[in-house]
C-alpha cells in the first residue's frame, strides 16, 4: 500500500493480502504465543507474542498511520493505555490531568498518587486562569480528554501541547470519543494519543482493548519495552477483531454523527430538558474551537433533565431503543447515568467539581434509524412530562 494513502484507505485496507503464503485477502489471526528461533543465538522478527506479535503488530501499524505517529502499542484495555503513559513519568513528578476525565482515568491517577507513585493536579483545562499556576508547577506530562467524558468539554490541543512543551511537559490525549476519523492530536502538537479500542475503532462491543501511539520513535520504543514488562498487551485475535471493526470506522462515525446532531437537535427542544452538551450545536460554549479542531462533532452527547433523579428514573425506564449499559462507540444506542455508573467511584465531592449532576445523562448514537432513535427518546421524554405535568396541577 502507498506511503500517500488517505485514512479512509489505510483504515479499509491496511494487511489486505499481506499473507505472502496463500495471499489471503483477509489477514490471519496468529494466535500462537511463541515463534521459531531461525538458528542457535539468532532471533527472529518475533520471538515470544508478549514481546511482539503479527497480528498485534498489524493493528498497531494501522493505528500509528491513522494517527500519524512512529508507532503504537495495542494494550489490553483502554485504563491499561492509559496506565502505559503513565509509566513514564517518576516519583516526585507532577502529572496535570481534566478535573472532569473519564472516572476509571481519576480512580487509576488518585490509587498512584495514593501510593505516591508521582503527584497529580486536577484542573478545568478550560479555565485560562487554572493553566498558568499549574503549568507554572513543572509537570511532567499533561493528560488531555478532549472531548471530555460525559460533559463533552473541548480544549485546545494545540495551546496545552505548547504550554507543555515549553514547561518541559509530554502531553498525551485521550481521543477515544472520536477516533483519528475525526480528530489526530498529534498533527496539533500532543506526544500520545490515548485511545480506549472498546470503543469507536472496534464499535461492536465485543472487544475490550486499547492502544497507544507515540509521536516519536523513541517513545514508541520505551512505552514498548514497559507493556513488554508488564505484560498489559492486547489479545492477538482480539487484534484481529479490532482491525476488523476498523474497517468500517470512518462511514460508521460518519453516520452516528449525523444521527447525534439530530438527536441534540431533538432534545434541545424539550421542556423536560434543561441542557444538551454537544460540541456541534451552535450554543455549546466550545462550538467553534471544536469545529476548527476536530473534522466532526462525533456521536456522544449528554443533557440534564428537570426533575433531579426522580425524572432520571422515569426517563431511564420509559426510554425505548437506548439501553442503560457503559461503554459507548458501538454500532447500537446506549445510556448511561454517570453518577450512578461510569462516573459513580470518583465520589460526590469530585464529581460536583467537575459539574457531573445526578441529573445527568449520557448517550451514545448508534447506527440505528434516526427516527427510531428520536421515537425511542420521546417515550423517555412523555413519561418525564407527564410527571412534571401532573405535579403543577
Ligand atoms: N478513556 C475514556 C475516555 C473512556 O471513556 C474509557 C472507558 O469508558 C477508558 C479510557 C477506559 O477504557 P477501557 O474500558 O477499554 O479500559
Amino acid at each position: 500500500m502507498s506511503e500517500q494513502n488517505k485514512p479512509e484507505t489505510i483504515a479499509a485496507a491496511h494487511g489486505v493480502v499481506a499473507d505472502s503464503d496463500f495471499h489471503s485477502v483477509t489477514p490471519p489471526i496468529y494466535l500462537s504465543s511463541t515463534f521459531a528461533f531461525p538458528g542457535f543465538a539468532q532471533s527472529g522478527r518475533h520471538e515470544y507474542s508478549r514481546t511482539s506479535n503479527p497480528s498485534r503488530d498489524m493493528l498497531a501499524e494501522a493505528l500509528a498511520k491513522l494517527e500519524g505517529g512512529a508507532g503504537a502499542v495495542i494494550t489490553s484495555s483502554g485504563m491499561a493505555a492509559v496506565d502505559l503513559v503513565l509509566s513514564t513519568v517518576r516519583r516526585g513528578d507532577l502529572v496535570l490531568a481534566p478535573h472532569d476525565c473519564y472516572g476509571g482515568t481519576y480512580r487509576l491517577l488518585c490509587a498512584r498518587r495514593d501510593r505516591d507513585q508521582f503527584d497529580v493536579a486536577f484542573i478545568d483545562q478550560g479555565d485560562a486562569s487554572a493553566l498558568a499556576p499549574a503549568f507554572a508547577r513543572g509537570p511532567k506530562l499533561v493528560l488531555v480528554e478532549t472531548p471530555s467524558n460525559p460533559l463533552m468539554r473541548v480544549v485546545d490541543i494545540r495551546e496545552i501541547a505548547s504550554r507543555a512543551r515549553a514547561a518541559g511537559a509530554k502531553t498525551a490525549v485521550d481521543n477515544t470519543f472520536l477516533s483519528p476519523a475525526l480528530q489526530r492530536p498529534i498533527v496539533h502538537g500532543a506526544d500520545f494519543v490515548i485511545h480506549s479500542t472498546t470503543k469507536y475503532l472496534n464499535g461492536h462491543s465485543d472487544v475490550v482493548g486499547g492502544a497507544v501511539i507515540a509521536a516519536n520513535p523513541t517513545d514508541v520504543e520505551e512505552l514498548s519495552a514497559w507493556a513488554n514488562l508488564t505484560g498489559a498487551i492486547g489479545a492477538p485475535f482480539d487484534a484481529y477483531l479490532t482491525l476488523r471493526g476498523l474497517r468500517t470506522l470512518f462511514p460508521r462515525i460518519q453516520r452516528q454523527q449525523q444521527n447525534a446532531m439530530s438527536v441534540a437537535r431533538f432534545l434541545t427542544k424539550s421542556p423536560a430538558v434543561s441542557i444538551v452538551h454537544y460540541p456541534g450545536l451552535e450554543t455549546h460554549s466550545n462550538h467553534l474551537l471544536a469545529a476548527s479542531q476536530q473534522e466532526g462533532f462525533g456521536a456522544m452527547l449528554s443533557f440534564e433533565l428537570r426533575g433531579g433523579t426522580d425524572s432520571v428514573r422515569r426517563f431511564v425506564d420509559a426510554v425505548r431503543l437506548f439501553t442503560l449499559a457503559e461503554s459507548l462507540g458501538g454500532v447500537e444506542s446506549l445510556i448511561a447515568h454517570p453518577a450512578t455508573m461510569t462516573h459513580s467511584g470518583m465520589g460526590e465531592e469530585a464529581r460536583r467539581a467537575a459539574g457531573i449532576s445526578d441529573s445527568l445523562l449520557r448517550l451514545s448514537i448508534g447506527l440505528e434509524a434516526e427516527i427510531d432513535l428520536i421515537a425511542g427518546l420521546k417515550c423517555g421524554l412523555a413519561a418525564v412530562e407527564r410527571i412534571s405535568q401532573s405535579e403543577g396541577s
